[in-house]
């Protein structure tokens, strides 16, 4: 079968309407948010169900042709676009949004792969229950990408990324096979636990089709706060002292620099700080407990008052109201999405332990200004979880194109600090076409032969998309490994 004929074929199989080929069609699929990759795909297969994702895989195996899955298509890696040089079809799950099962005993919610992560939050709420995994795409991201990604976001302090709240996985294997996996357990020691192949794989082993998802109580008392701190030691300290204090209510803990949001102020056109003064650098902190009328406001005014007599915090606000909060979080919100679009922002996704983060936004600003010594750096994100986006802003008035020809050599620098201190190239976003010769370059010969040995026995004949993470009988692994 050439590829003409799987197009037709597969328009047999699950409906024309179901294939797309028009230009126009296509154009959403064949480019990334961040517009890093452009790649033309033969067509966009939107499955209805899972034995139609089955159908598909099959059938591109029989033509030979690649598959790339794609979710809300908001990730940061590029990892839901074609590659650049092969025949590859996009199998889109957005089709696929049915909430099949909703236990509150069992504390499970089981859906296709297609339902967004918001709508999950939601079914989960409107049962007296909480999905806690958060951030800012999850209106259009899909539990589909979730898993593919591992998603982290705002509340992994508390409750884990993706991967420590899903029970079980269907999967639409390689082989055009369907894994059903969605099991509901707690416990479940019967052999190798096969789901965490898939979750964070990429796409690169299969197509999640649903998940079992785990579900919390409904936190019913929060408080915020946001507090001006000297610097990213102190917010450290911060982070222990109110750790040690408030335990595992603690459920966010954020690093805004101002850098980052002079870029959102910029934008916004109403956005009010709600502290005096300019400060260099400010946490949001965010506690919350499903135990009804726990006084949290009042512990974190206690703990924030204890910490402004140690000078750990300059100035604080805590939110007194929901409208309050979501100001706050909309801070945070927007700074990253000023960034996320612009040409002028070099993004990263560091992650470091915990207890060296102040010494890593110190040594990453040192070794970027040994490069290029107006660059702006703006380091935020997730401190509790040690995760930094380590961004880096152009210097005034260097145009975008001058800026972009610094940025490998600016997103090297910061790379090679995280792994000097013990850190990860990819927190929470993964590696997808991005950052291919980083984790190369971060990952022992003896863990990229691990990786390639998982890859050829799930996908021997590199079907599923391929250039992400790492190829079946990677050719670049095989002449490294040889040398
Ligand atoms: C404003 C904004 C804020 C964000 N904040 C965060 C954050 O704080 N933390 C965080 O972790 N991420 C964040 N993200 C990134 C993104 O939302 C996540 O990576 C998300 O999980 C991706 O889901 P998606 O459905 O959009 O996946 P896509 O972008 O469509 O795909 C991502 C990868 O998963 C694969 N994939 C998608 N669906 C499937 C499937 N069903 N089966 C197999 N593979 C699949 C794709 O092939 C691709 O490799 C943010 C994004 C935006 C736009």
């Amino acid at each position: 079968m050439d590829t003409a004929d799987l197009i037709e074929v597969l328009a047999d199989r699950l409906g024309p309407a179901s294939v797309l080929t028009a230009q126009s069609e296509l154009e959403a699929f064949q480019a990334d948010l961040l517009n890093k990759y452009r790649v033309p795909a033969l067509c966009v297969v939107k499955p209805a169900n899972t034995e139609e994702v089955a159908a598909t895989v099959r059938l591109a195996r029989e033509a030979g042709v690649k598959v790339t899955p794609a979710g809300g298509r908001t990730g940061f890696a590029g990892g839901a676009v074609a590659r650049e040089g092969t025949s590859q079809i996009v199998v889109s799950l957005e089709r696929m949004r049915s909430i099949r099962a909703l236990s509150p005993v069992d504390d499970v919610i089981v859906c296709d792969a297609g339902v967004t992560l918001a709508e999950i939050r939601q079914a989960a709420e409107a049962a007296d229950r909480y999905f806690p995994v958060s951030h800012g795409g999850e209106g259009t991201s899909q539990i589909g990408g979730m898993v593919a990604t591992n998603a982290g976001g705002n509340n992994v302090l508390r409750y884990g990324m993706a991967r420590a709240n899903i029970l079980g996985l269907e999967v639409v294997l390689a082989s055009g096979d369907v894994w059903d996996g969605l099991r509901a357990l707690r416990k479940d020691n019967s052999g190798y636990d096969l789901k965490q192949m898939f979750v964070g794989s990429e796409g690169t082993l299969g197509i999640v089709t649903a998940a079992a998802l785990r579900l919390q109580p409904r936190p019913r008392e929060r408080a915020s706060a946001l507090c001006a701190v000297p610097g990213p030691q102190a917010a450290l300290e911060l982070y222990n002292t109110v750790r040690s204090s408030a335990g595992e209510l603690l459920s966010a803990f954020e690093l805004m620099p101002h850098s980052g949001l002079e870029l959102h102020l910029a934008r916004a056109e109403t956005t009010q700080v709600p502290l005096s003064g300019r400060h260099e650098w400010m946490v949001l902190l965010e506690a919350e407990t499903s135990i009804p009328d726990l006084d949290l406001g009042g512990l974190l005014e206690r703990l924030l008052g204890e910490a402004l007599e140690q000078g750990l915090i300059e100035d604080a606000a805590v939110a007194r109201s929901l409208a309050q909060r979501n100001a706050m979080w909309a801070l945070r919100e927007g700074m990253a999405e000023a960034q996320a679009s612009s040409r002028l922002v070099i993004k990263s996704d560091t992650s470091v332990p915990v207890s060296a983060v102040a010494e890593f936004v110190d040594r990453a600003t040192k070794a970027i200004h040994a490069l290029l010594p107006d660059a702006v750096p703006i380091p935020f994100g997730h401190i509790g979880d040690g995760n930094i986006h380590f961004n880096i802003g152009a210097p005034p008035g260097m145009s975008a194109e001058t800026f972009a020809s610094n940025e490998a050599r600016l997103s090297d620098a910061v790379c090679d600090t995280a792994i000097q201190l013990g850190g990860s190239i990819s927190a929470e976003h993964g590696i997808g076409q991005l950052k291919l010769d980083k984790l190369r370059k971060a990952k022992s010969k003896t863990e990229l032969e691990m990786m390639q040995r998982l890859k050829n026995s799930f996908d021997p004949d590199n079907l599923m998309n391929p250039g992400k993470i790492v190829e079946a009988d990677d050719p670049a692994l095989k002449q490294e490994a040889q040398s």
